[in-house]
């Protein structure tokens, strides 16, 4: 078993890039998109006439809150596919050249998506490397929940070293995060500064409405306990009244053991949970096994928009997990 004390971001990107280096033969990729690159150099070039903002983001949820923002303003871009999970990336020569010809980068923060350094790296886009104006920070102002006391070891999990990253499932943090988005666009593109703004407002109105009927939605069930595969719902817990009743990885990013699925089981039974929360890209099994043993109800969601059909938006996102959740809280 490995074992690595960690201190600091420094060591943190390492361990990223171990992760990541795992997944690709790194160098091998980068010298390849390299060539690919001098190869489409010419093409790639923006012409004056369509000099578009273009805006690459990390993961569907930001993806989703940037097109809000963005409005016709900007040609927003993904790295991460719908559904896919963002623990578990792999770099592609296509993420290279999104990224190579991008103006703005938005990341999500908190080691979720420190793939995108070595992609930047690779693309040889120094405008958006960590620090430099045209990036944003959607994390930045957000109250961060369980963030690890004392050092950073991997003895906690293999993901969320610096707390959950999993922060915009509260709707309340959307509002944080689409002001950085606005205020990124703004450094970049001044000239649409307003329009950014305007695109932002009405976005925020219609989450409002959507806030209020998704509280009266989960007003029932203010309380209830719910467990989850991953540790993917804190944030959406507190914004909602809801309780967590327990996690089945119980370290983020590891199979849980033998004994806490059955420390978990007995737990529940005393507990009174009825609803496992399980997110769609996870194996399934062991979240079926304690279903079957507690009676509670297994719940496939997916945990960022777009993985299912109809949710590519943020609020239709939401709205989906909500009327999800309180049907299987019935
Ligand atoms: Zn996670």
């Amino acid at each position: 078993m490995r074992r690595l004390v960690l201190a600091g971001a420094p060591a943190l990107l390492e361990l990223g890039l171990r992760r990541l280096s795992r997944a690709v033969g790194l160098a091998r990729l980068v010298r390849s998109v390299a060539f690919v690159l001098a190869l489409a150099g010419a093409a790639l070039a923006p012409r004056a006439a369509e000099a578009k903002l273009r805006v690459v983001t990390t993961l569907p949820d930001l993806f989703a809150l940037t097109r809000a923002v963005a409005g016709d303003v900007g040609a927003v871009d993904l790295i991460a596919r719908f559904g896919q999970n963002p623990h578990d990336m792999e770099v592609r020569p296509s993420h290279m050249l999104l990224v190579r010809r991008a103006d703005v980068l938005v990341r999500n923060g908190l080691e979720e998506d420190a793939w995108i350094d070595v992609i930047v790296r690779g693309a040889a886009n120094p405008r958006l490397l960590r620090g430099s104006p045209n990036v944003v920070e959607a994390s930045q102002g957000i109250r961060v929940l369980k963030v690890p006391a004392g050092h950073v070891d991997r003895s906690l999990g293999d993901v969320h070293p610096l707390g959950s990253p999993h922060y915009t499932l509260d709707p309340d943090n959307a509002v944080i995060v689409t002001g950085n988005i606005a205020a990124g666009l703004a450094r970049v593109a001044p000239e649409h500064a307003r329009a950014f703004e305007a695109n932002r407002a009405a976005f925020l109105d219609r989450l409002a409405d959507a806030q209020r009927r998704w509280q009266a939605v989960l007003a029932p069930f203010r309380g209830a306990r719910i467990v989850s595969y991953h540790d993917s719902w804190p944030y959406f817990y507190s914004a909602f009244g809801l309780v967590e009743g327990g996690v089945i990885e119980d370290r983020p990013g590891i199979p849980p053991s033998p004994q806490h699925v059955a420390a978990l089981i007995r737990q529940m039974r005393d507990a009174g949970v009825t609803v496992i929360l399980q997110e769609s890209w996870y194996p399934r099994d062991t979240a079926k096994l304690i279903a079957q043993e507690t009676g509670a109800t297994l719940l496939v969601v997916p945990q960022s928009p777009g993985a299912v059909k109809g949710t590519e938006d943020y609020i239709s996102h939401l709205e989906y997990l909500v009327g999800a959740i309180a049907d299987a809280l019935k």
